[in-house]
């Protein structure tokens, strides 16, 4: 009995040290990813993609509650998880014909006067060119991607389950970008998310180089429009728009 008591300590004792161990590498795992990470957003460049890819996103967590508990902004974080995940699924995203993308577009990217309605397959623009979608819209349609304007956050799933995209472009806010990675994620579609230059609920502004940039990889170049394309207008100083009129998500067919 006595044999078996102290063999039980000695294991507890075991496990306890292993467990202390593994607490420290982790969060000493989780300081340097964090200080990495910070290096990579400060100077535009990737550092140790090999060990950010795998261990970053298994770690994503505690990173980011160290951040919050040293009071840094956890929004750079964010966006660099978003650099890493595009870098992570670009070759896979490059390898699908663009018959099989998608292009997911934020309907506050409109102007606050945009006349379009609302249909099964998002928000129908009219081309009236209050707004720069258009111009876009038309040119990713062209490359052969099928575009929707996105109204709501359900409308991607359905969409994703009608037409089973084999690559997806997402272009929103940081926080929509990123939830519409893990998304594709565990549907096992590789996204690639492009942030938009200013957040909001109307008017919001995307740099359209960077989306074409995304767009064109993996296409032959003769397929890849060639001139420059502005980000979306801002609305004139002084002359307030009135907002567009509130249009409920149509219920799911
Ligand atoms: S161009 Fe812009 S504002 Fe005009 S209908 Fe299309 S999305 Fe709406």
């Amino acid at each position: 009995m006595l044999i078996e008591n102290s063999l039980w300590n000695q294991t507890m004792i075991i496990i306890g040290e292993i467990a202390v161990l593994l607490a420290i590498f982790l969060v000493g795992m989780a300081l340097f990813l964090l200080v990495v990470a910070l290096l990579s957003i400060r100077n535009g460049r990737l550092y140790f993609p090999r060990i950010m890819k795998s261990w970053f996103f298994l770690l994503e967590g505690l990173v980011k509650a160290i951040c919050r508990f040293f009071g840094l902004d956890d929004r750079d974080l964010i966006s660099f998880s978003i650099r890493l995940q595009n870098s992570m699924n670009k070759k896979a995203f490059e390898t699908v014909p663009v018959e099989k993308r998608a292009v997911f577009l934020p309907q506050c990217l409109r102007s606050a006067r945009c006349p379009a309605n609302l249909t099964p397959e998002g928000i129908a623009c009219k081309g009236c060119g209050l707004c720069t979608t258009t111009d876009a819209l038309g040119e990713l349609r062209r490359m052969g991607y099928r575009v929707f304007i996105v109204p709501g956050s359900s409308f991607i799933k359905r969409m994703v389950q009608k037409y089973h995209p084999g690559g997806i472009i997402g272009v929103g806010c940081t926080l929509e970008v990123k939830e519409g990675l893990t998304l594709c994620d565990q549907l096992g579609i590789p996204g690639m998310g492009v942030v938009t230059l200013k957040d909001g609920c109307v008017e919001t502004l995307v740099n359209w180089n960077e989306v074409f940039e995304v767009a064109a990889l993996g296409l032959p170049p003769g397929s890849i429009p060639t001139h420059p394309h502005p980000p979306a207008r801002e609305p004139a100083a002084g002359n307030p728009l009135p907002s567009a009129p509130a249009q409920p998500e149509p219920s799911p067919k």
